[in-house]
C-alpha cells in the first residue's frame, strides 16, 4: 500500500459555496493549515463533468492546484434519494437552479415522491473529499450518512438540502442542528455529517 502524504502549510479551498467552505474552514480549524478559498483566488470554477461524487472532487481539486501552485482541497457532496434512483446525487446544486434557491429543490424532490406514491423515504448525504498537490499527487475519502426526509423543511440553520433531512437516530434535521452537532468531530462533536466523515478519514491519514 502507498504511503499516504501528509498536508502542510498553506492550502486553496477549491469551492465558490459559501456554506460548503465554512465548514471546510471549521474542520480545518484545529490543525496549522492556512486556508485561502478559490474565490479569494479569483479561481476559475472548473466544469464538472464526472459522473461520480469522487470525480467531481478529483477534477475541482486537481484544476485549483494547477492554477495556484498549491495543495488543494475540494468536497463534491449531494443527497441521493433511494425511491429516485439516487436523484439529486451528483446534480444536487443543479437542481437548485441558476438562483440556488433550495426551497424549490426540496419541493421538487417532494412532488417526485408522491408522485411516485412512494412511502420510501430513506436518503443518504455523500461527501467526497480529495486533496490535489501541483505535482499530481492526490488522496481522496468518500462518506455517507443515511436518513430519512421530512416533509415541510425544518429549521434555518446549514444550507441546501440540510431542512428536510432528518440523519437516522436523531429527532432534529440537518437544519435544526447547530454547525457543531452537525459537522464538529470527536472529541467535542461525533462527526455526524458525511463530510464530517470524510474528513475523520482525511485528517487521520494526512493531517497531524
Ligand atoms: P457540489 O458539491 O458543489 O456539486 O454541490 C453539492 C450540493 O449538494 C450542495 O449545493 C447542496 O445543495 C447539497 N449538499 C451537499 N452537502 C450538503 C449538506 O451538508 N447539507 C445540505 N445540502 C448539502
Amino acid at each position: 500500500m502507498s504511503e499516504h502524504r501528509h498536508l502542510t502549510g498553506k492550502i486553496v479551498i477549491a469551492t465558490h459555496n459559501p456554506g460548503k467552505l465554512a465548514e471546510l474552514r471549521d474542520l480545518l480549524a484545529p490543525y496549522s493549515i492556512e486556508a485561502v478559498s478559490a474565490g479569494d483566488l479569483n479561481l476559475p470554477e472548473p466544469e464538472e463533468t464526472g459522473k461520480t461524487f469522487l470525480e467531481n472532487a478529483r477534477i475541482k481539486a486537481g484544476a485549483a492546484a494547477q492554477v495556484s501552485g498549491l495543495p488543494a482541497f475540494a468536497d463534491d457532496s449531494g443527497l441521493a434519494v433511494k425511491a429516485l434512483g439516487g436523484a439529486p446525487g451528483i446534480h444536487s446544486a443543479r437542481w437548485a437552479g441558476p438562483k440556488k434557491d433550495f426551497s424549490d429543490a426540496m419541493a421538487e424532490i417532494e412532488r417526485l415522491l408522491e408522485e411516485k406514491k412512494t412511502s420510501d423515504r430513506r436518503a443518504q448525504f455523500v461527501a467526497a473529499l480529495c486533496l490535489a498537490w501541483p505535482d499530481g499527487h492526490i488522496e481522496e475519502f468518500e462518506a455517507r450518512v443515511d436518513g430519512t426526509l421530512v416533509w415541510p423543511p425544518r429549521g434555518d440553520q446549514g444550507f441546501g438540502y440540510d431542512p428536510i433531512f432528518l440523519p437516522d437516530g436523531h429527532e432534529r434535521t440537518f437544519g435544526e442542528m447547530s454547525a457543531q452537532e452537525k459537522h464538529g468531530l470527536p472529541p467535542r462533536g461525533k462527526g455526524l455529517s458525511h463530510r464530517a466523515r470524510a474528513f475523520m478519514q482525511l485528517a487521520n491519514a494526512c493531517l497531524r
